[in-house]
């Protein structure tokens, strides 16, 4: 499997990979992986919305906050993690949905994804403008 190419990459490089660029916690709870906090690979854009299984997609999380998130927006359950006193990984959050959007763009197609991504990047973008303000 190339290096170079992550697309090319099995599921178990790519969670690798993505452990390597985000380090090894749950970019939501914050938790560091270890023998009861599994890492899993969650999909910035949810495979159901088009997601596509990209390292540029993939963020580690632990299985509890994978599966608690379900389909849920990234901005939407970024800000549920927030009420819950945790300290999500914002800044990883944020570089993965711009080198999706790069990926994207390079790539072309992925027609349901580029428009997820470009939604939840003005999210993103307004929710930091506004300095964290407490949603709703
Ligand atoms: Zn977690």
């Amino acid at each position: 499997m190339g290096d170079g190419d992550p697309r090319q990459a099995t599921r178990s490089e790519r969670l690798r990979l993505a452990i390597e660029r985000d380090g090894a916690r749950c970019v939501w709870c914050g938790r560091p992986f270890a023998r009861l906090v599994q890492p899993t690979r969650d999909h910035l854009v949810p495979r159901a919305k088009g997601g596509p299984s990209w390292l540029e997609n993939e963020v580690p999380a632990c299985r509890r906050c994978n599966a608690e998130r379900g389909h849920r927006g990234v901005v939407e359950w970024l800000e549920e993690c927030v009420r819950r006193g945790w300290e999500p990984d914002e800044d990883a959050v944020s570089r993965s949905l711009d080198a999706l959007d790069a990926a994207i763009a390079g790539r072309g197609g992925q027609r349901r994804a580029r428009t997820y991504v470009a939604a939840q990047r003005r999210r993103l973008q307004r929710r930091r403008a506004d300095g964290q303000a407490p949603a709703g």
